[in-house]
């Protein structure tokens, strides 16, 4: 499975999953259909899903374009996203799984950005080889998705799942906005090592307009202050050693950055 980072809009990821033998594939939150097409085209491959995250037009803009050319292409979505993504005939639910390509991918529920988020992660195929975890709007590289229908405690515990994963695991989320969260995790975490060896780096690849994502996730737990509530600096910044608080102040603080 070849994976190609489309960017869309301003600042959006769309990601299409290929697949050589069998010539299919999927895409992951067509913000718009223009240059999914296109690359589809360029391949001579067949759209056969589409896996939308959650209902945010810069996710699902591309959908009805897309069935009108691939009207086989099967629209996957969350369980509660249902009347909100365009198209969806498969509505998911955590511990859900979907197949691709000979590959399975699992469904986490995560709510937080929206009340019907989910996360779609293929496991390696190989010992050698990473997990790909597509995120949407929920794990950013350096951050994490703005709370528009959930508490802090649902989108904490969203993302305790993700960072149950292996370390290797590459981050696939839809935004480029990696910089912007870093100068901000360097505001509540200035003294940790990693993250301003990470920022230097992010900074030389934004300088080159080098795409972030996808990062890896061994990096987010040691550097996204979104993965590190339980960390003694994080609690210091935040005053406070309640996960969810701390989680939340963290938020909020990003929120008025
Ligand atoms: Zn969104
Ligand atoms: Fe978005």
């Amino acid at each position: 499975m070849d994976i190609h980072r489309l960017p869309m809009l301003r600042d959006n990821y769309t990601f299409l999953l290929h697949d050589f033998s069998s010539n299919i594939a999927a895409v992951v939150d067509p913000a718009e259909a223009q240059s999914v097409l296109h690359c589809l085209s360029h391949l001579k491959s067949e759209l056969v899903a589409i896996l939308n995250t959650h209902h945010h037009g810069d996710h699902v803009g591309g959908n009805a374009q897309l069935l009108s050319q691939f009207p086989n292409a099967v629209v996957y979505g969350g369980a509660d996203d249902r009347g909100r993504i365009p198209g969806q005939q498969v509505f998911l639910q955590e511990g859900d799984r979907l197949s691709f390509a000979g590959r399975q991918a699992e469904v986490f529920f995560v709510p937080g950005h929206t009340r019907a988020h989910i996360a779609y992660y293929f496991p390696p195929n190989t010992p050698e080889a990473a997990g790909e975890l597509f995120c949407g709007d929920t794990l950013f590289a350096g951050g994490c998705g703005r709370l528009f229908e959930g508490t802090p405690s649902q989108m904490l515990n969203s993302l305790a799942k993700l960072r149950s994963l292996p370390d290797n695991t590459r981050v696939w989320c839809a935004h480029e906005y990696t910089l912007k969260n870093l100068q901000f995790a360097l505001t509540v975490d200035g003294q940790n090592p990693d993250l301003q060896q990470r920022i230097e780096q992010v900074k030389k690849m934004r300088s080159q307009s080098e795409a972030t994502i996808p990062s890896e996730l061994g990096v987010e737990k040691l550097t996204n202050p979104f993965l590190r509530w339980d960390q003694p600096a994080l609690q210091l910044i935040t005053k406070s050693q309640d996960a969810v608080k701390t989680f939340a102040r963290l938020r909020g603080m990003k929120d008025q950055f």
